[in-house]
């Protein structure tokens, strides 16, 4: 998964990406990159790591221009090197073009050996990079018409941006599976993967980038354009509600945090159980963890505590205390927790091994009896379209019944939503959502892994 944002027309279009960027970190750790464009030329910069780490006061003034876009990286596809950094950048026969992905293509390899064999020299792993391919193929074209020419030829999500040395284009596929939001600032424009991005900055939110749509910015305003491809139904990730995106986020229309505090609400109804408090797996589980509370009128306590300072990468000290896992990054506030009947509310079980790892933890915490609350469904499917699923194998609802899993993690009960239950909510006309790791049921062809 991966945040993107992009700037037109603000002297100081850099800057505001690096904020916008801030804002979605929560999207992708692994790498960040900023490109911008002053009328005549892209320059860019990558770099591994957290966007606070790799953008420094000289970095950014090498940063000039009136338009920029960056991105956030978290690996789905392609290796964690600065290679497969974003934004990626090209200079082609037309000149200048950087892209910005979020999303997966489901069709991406065979995509590439098209064109290798055609002659194209790939510079990186990344999926994303498919599409400057099939861009710079066909140049007697516009660009715009190259753009949505590409978008026929690849499968799978995409919410894109790229930036000419004088223009901004944002795309999202006709699925819409990943978010994509415009805000505008007086006279600046800005598109980014969620709305926290636009808060930062005190852009207003304009409207949403629709699935299928084409958008772009240069000196004579914005213009838009539809692909011609017209799915039969939409597929927005249910995915971004449950634990991707930031609970003060509005997306697909509606706030993250209310949609989280309605799942803990449903739980309670439909899943409820006698106990004397309600703690969330923080930090993924906290609103739904307070909407169980609110709707089972029991107390809401902190009675994990987490250590916001851990990285992604943690060099253990040395043999004899290996394997820190979950308790570097959660630790328990006993007092809380002793002999209290205790419902845990988090937001998903992938593989289990976070899930036996807590609920152990609680038990020496003197829990008396743990009842863990999953606001989704078992997770039995991987995901092709942009989030981090392990094999089908490694997930544990694929092989274990629910029974089973309650077993394996050593809670006294365990209960889900049910997909009926996932969809608490009022669906617009025509809305339709991905839920494929719930039930399999994917909107397009994949190779399941
Ligand atoms: P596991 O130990 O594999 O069962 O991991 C479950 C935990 O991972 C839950 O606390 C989730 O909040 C979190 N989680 C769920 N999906 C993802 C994802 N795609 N990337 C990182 N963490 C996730």
């Amino acid at each position: 998964m991966c945040g993107i944002v992009g700037v037109y027309n603000s002297e100081e279009a850099a800057n505001l990406v690096y904020l916008g960027l801030y804002a979605l970190q929560h999207r992708g750790q692994e790498s960040a990159g900023i490109a911008t464009g002053d009328g005549k030329q892209i320059r860019q910069f990558r770099g591994m790591g957290l966007v606070a780490d790799i953008f420094s006061e000289d970095v950014m003034k090498k940063l000039p221009g009136h338009c920029a876009i960056g991105h956030t990286r978290y690996a789905t596809s392609g290796e964690t090197v600065l290679c497969n950094a974003q934004p990626f950048v090209m200079n082609y026969a037309k000149g200048w073009l950087a892209i910005a992905h979020n999303g997966n293509l489901t069709n991406a390899t065979k995509l590439r050996k098209e064109l290798e064999a055609g002659g194209s020299i790939f510079q990186s792993s990344m999926d994303s990079e498919v599409f400057m391919h099939l861009i710079a193929n066909e140049p007697e074209r516009s660009l715009k018409d190259r753009i949505i020419s590409a978008c026929q030829d690849v499968e799978g999500a995409y919410s894109l941006l790229f930036l000419g040395e004088d223009l901004m284009i944002a795309v999202r596929d006709p699925y819409g599976w990943r978010p994509l939001v415009i805000g505008k600032k007086g006279d600046t424009y800005v598109v980014a993967s969620e709305t926290c991005a636009l808060d930062l900055f005190g852009a207003t939110f304009e409207r949403a980038v629709e699935p299928g749509e084409v958008i772009i910015w240069n000196k004579e305003g914005m213009k838009s354009y539809m692909l011609p491809t017209k799915p039969a139904r939409r597929a927005q990730c249910v995915f971004e509600y449950i634990y991707f995106a930031r609970p003060d986020s509005d997306v697909f229309g509606r706030n993250v945090y209310q949609m989280r505090v309605g799942y803990g609400k449903e739980l309670a109804k439909k899943h409820p159980t006698k106990a004397d408090i309600v703690i969330p797996v923080p930090d993924s589980g906290v609103p739904a963890a307070i909407g169980y509370a609110a709707e089972a009128g029991l107390p809401f306590q902190m009675g994990l505590i987490r250590n916001h300072y851990v990285g992604r990468t943690f060099i253990e000290p040395q043999q004899s205390i290996r394997n820190f896992g979950v308790k570097l990054k959660l630790n328990p506030v006993r007092e809380i927790l002793k002999d209290k009947r205790v419902v845990v509310v988090d937001d998903s079980i992938v593989r289990g091994t976070t899930c036996k790892k807590i609920v152990g933890m609680l038990r020496r915490a003197g829990a008396k009896e743990i009842h863990m609350r999953i606001s989704a469904p078992p997770t039995k499917w991987p995901c092709y379209y942009g989030i981090d699923t392990p094999t089908r194998e490694e997930l544990i609802a694929a092989s274990h019944s629910i029974e089973e899993t309650c077993k394996f993690i050593g809670a006294d009960s365990l209960e889900y939503l049910t997909e009926d239950e996932l969809f608490w909510f009022d669906k617009k006309p025509g809305e339709w959502f991905c839920d494929a790791c719930f039930t399999g049921n994917y909107p397009t062809p994949v190779d399941i892994k």
